[in-house]
C-alpha cells in the first residue's frame, strides 16, 4: 500500500514533542508491515538531506523517504513554531505552503498514494487541498485521506483576513467549513474535507467529543460519528531502551536495574543536586504549556521542593520559564530546572529518575509514560486522556500512580503515596521489574493504522 504521511515535525530531524516521535517511528513500522511509506515535512535550520533539489530534499532511513520542502524564507528559523513569546505571525502562509507543494512534489515525483495520513493543524490543508484543488488529478484517483489530531487544543486558528492566502473559494469560509467564530480554522477544515479522523488514545477519542475536552469542535466531531477512532500512539525501542541507550551515565537492562543507581548519582552530581540514593527522585521532561498541569505543580512546588528532589527539562511559553525560573532562584538544593529542548539530557533524567512527573490538565496520548515504564522509572498521572489508557494505579494492580481530582491537593498526596512505596526498597522494586516488562511497541500500533487504511481503501 502507498502511503503519504505528512507532519510538521519528525524525529530525527527536527521535534518539540511527541508528535515527532510520532512521525518518525510510525512510518517505519508501516514499512515494515510492506506499506511504502513517503514522509514529508518542511526543510528547517540544520536538516541536513542526503540529496537536495530546487524545492526539496530527500533522505532514506529504515526503508522510508523522507521528503524535506524547502522555502528558506519560512523554514529557515530557530523554531519550528515561533518563539516563547509566541507563535510566527505568518504560520498560515507557511504551513499552507508547505501543505500545497506536497501535492506538488507527489505530482513531480509521479506518486500515487492510496492514503494520505495528514497529522494536526500544520497539515490539514494537504486534505483540504486534495478535496477542493486537486480531485481530478488521475494520480489521486483512489487516494483517501486521514487527518490524525495529536492535540485538539492547537487548532491553527487565524484572522479571517489571512483566509485568501489559502487560495481556496470564499465559498468555504463559512461555520460549515473552515470559520471558527470568524476566525480560520484549519483543524476544523481537516476534520471536515478528511475521510477519517484518527486521535492518539481510545479515550482521547470519547472526551474529545465533549464540550469539555472538544474546544469547540465537539459537535464537528460528534458529527463524524464512527469516523473518529482512537489508536493509542506507542514507542520506539529502538530509541527508548536503557540497554542500549548512548546517552546514558551506564546502560542498564530490565536483568540488571542496579545499575540505574549508577545513573542517579551521575545526574544528581551533574545537576547539583545532593548525591543521595534515599532522596525520592522524581522528574518532568516536557514542553511547558498549559496542558502539562503546570498551575497545580506550581501551587504545590514548594512543598514538593521541602520534601523531594525535582528535575525539570522543558521549553515553551515564557511565562512557565519565569515561574519556574523563581523556584529554581529559592530552591537551589532540590530543585533543577533546565529551560532548553536537549536530547541528551531527556535520556539520562528518564534513566536516572525515581518517578515521572504527569500532573497533565488533559493529555491526547502522552509518551513520557511510556518511555519512563521502559527506564523503570514510576508514572505519577493525572486521570485523563492517553493517561487514563496506560497509567494503572498500584493499588489496582497497574504500575503507576494516579491522581482524579485536578488539583494541587491531590497530586501531593499521590507524590506522599508513591514516597512512602519508594521507602519499601522490596515493593518498588518489585513495581520496576513489572513496568520495565510493559510493551507499547509501534509494532502492534501501527497494526491498528494498518487496518484503518485498509478499511477505507477497499
Ligand atoms: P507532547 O506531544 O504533548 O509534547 P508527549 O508526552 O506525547 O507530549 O511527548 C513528549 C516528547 O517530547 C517525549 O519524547 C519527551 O521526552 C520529549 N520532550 C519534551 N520536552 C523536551 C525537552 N525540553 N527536551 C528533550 N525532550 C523533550
Amino acid at each position: 500500500m502507498n502511503v503519504v504521511f505528512c507532519s510538521s515535525e519528525v524525529f530525527p530531524f527536527a521535534k518539540t514533542g511527541g508528535l515527532a516521535d510520532v512521525s518518525g517511528a510510525l512510518p517505519q513500522a508501516l514499512a515494515r508491515k510492506g506499506c511504502t511509506v513517503k514522509v514529508f515535512q518542511p526543510l528547517y535550520k540544520n536538516i541536513k538531506p542526503e540529496k537536495l533539489y530546487d524545492d526539496y530534499g530527500l533522505t532514506r532511513l529504515g526503508g522510508v523517504d523522507f521528503y524535506f520542502i524547502k522555502n528558506d524564507e519560512y523554514y529557515l528559523r530557530e523554531g519550528i513554531y515561533g518563539t516563547p513569546k509566541g507563535d510566527y505571525p505568518d504560520n498560515l502562509e507557511r504551513f499552507s505552503f508547505f501543505s500545497k507543494q506536497v501535492l506538488e512534489v507527489l505530482k513531480k515525483i509521479n506518486f500515487s498514494p492510496q492514503i494520505i495520513n495528514c497529522n494536526d493543524w500544520q497539515t490539514s490543508m494537504v486534505n483540504i487541498y486534495l478535496k477542493l484543488l486537486y480531485s481530478k488529478e488521475p494520480l489521486f484517483a483512489k487516494t483517501k485521506t486521514i487527518l490524525t489530531i495529536h492535540n485538539l487544543a492547537y487548532q491553527g486558528l487565524f484572522v479571517r483576513e489571512k483566509y485568501p492566502y489559502l487560495g481556496i473559494s470564499k465559498q468555504y469560509f463559512t461555520p460549515q467549513y473552515l470559520e471558527f467564530y470568524d476566525k480560520v480554522s484549519l483543524l476544523k477544515g481537516g476534520i471536515i474535507f478528511s475521510d477519517l479522523v484518527t486521535t492518539v488514545s481510545p479515550t482521547y477519542a470519547r472526551e474529545i467529543k465533549t464540550p469539555a475536552f472538544g474546544c469547540g469542535l465537539e459537535g464537528v466531531l460528534k458529527e463524524k460519528g464512527k469516523d473518529v477512532v482512537g489508536i493509542l500512539n506507542a514507542i520506539d525501542y529502538d530509541v527508548w531502551d536503557p540497554a542500549k541507550d548512548d546517552y546514558l551515565y551506564k546502560r542498564y537492562s530490565p536483568n540488571n536495574l542496579a545499575d540505574k543507581a549508577v545513573n542517579k548519582t551521575a545526574l544528581q552530581k551533574e545537576l547539583g543536586l545532593k548525591v543521595d540514593q534515599e532522596a525520592f527522585l522524581l522528574s518532568m521532561v516536557s514542553r511547558l504549556a498549559e496542558q502539562k498541569g503546570l498551575d497545580i505543580l506550581s501551587e504545590g512546588l514548594d512543598e514538593i521542593l521541602g520534601k523531594y528532589q525535582v528535575v525539570i527539562l522543558g521549553f515553551g511559553e515564557e511565562c512557565y520559564h519565569t515561574m519556574l525560573g523563581a523556584k529554581a532562584d529559592k530552591f537551589k538544593d532540590s530543585f533543577s530546572l533546565n529551560l532548553k529542548f536537549d536530547e541528551s539530557l531527556a535520556h539520562k533524567i528518564y534513566g536516572a529518575s525515581d518517578a515521572f512527573l504527569m500532573p497533565s490538565r488533559f493529555e491526547p496520548c502522552g509518551l513520557s509514560q511510556m518511555i519512563s515504564y521502559k527506564y523503570a522509572t514510576v508514572p505519577i498521572a493525572n486521570h485523563t486522556g492517553g493517561l487514563a489508557d496506560t497509567v494503572i494505579d498500584v493499588v489496582g494492580g497497574g504500575g503507576g500512580f494516579v491522581f482524579n481530582n485536578y488539583s494541587a491537593s491531590d497530586l501531593l498526596l499521590t507524590l506522599e503515596r508513591a514516597q512512602s512505596l519508594f521507602k519499601n526498597k522490596s515493593q518498588w522494586q518489585e513495581i520496576l521489574e513489572k513496568i520495565v516488562n510493559y510493551n507499547f511497541s509501534w509494532e502492534v500500533a501501527a497494526g491498528h493504522y494498518l487496518d484503518v487504511y485498509k478499511s477505507l481503501s477497499t
